[in-house]
C-alpha cells in the first residue's frame, strides 16, 4: 500500500496515480486535487487541513 505524497490517505492498489520525476523521486497521488496542490499550485501539505501531515500536527485538537 503506498500514501498519497501530499494527503497521505492510502491508495489502494490499481488506483490513484504514480509519478516518477527526472531526480528518481516517487510521488504517488490519490486524486487529480492532490497532484495539482503539489505540482502546480506548490502547496505545502502541513498547511491544508485536509491532509494527513496537518492532522498529525495538530493532534487531538479537531
Ligand atoms: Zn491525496
Amino acid at each position: 500500500m503506498v500514501k498519497c505524497s501530499f494527503c497521505g490517505t492510502d491508495i489502494p492498489k490499481g488506483t490513484g496515480k504514480i509519478l516518477v520525476k527526472t531526480d528518481g523521486k516517487i510521488l504517488n497521488f490519490c486524486s487529480s486535487k492532490c497532484e495539482k496542490n503539489l505540482l502546480k499550485l506548490k502547496r505545502k501539505p502541513r498547511e491544508h487541513k485536509w491532509t494527513a501531515m496537518s492532522r498529525a500536527e495538530r493532534g487531538k485538537t479537531d
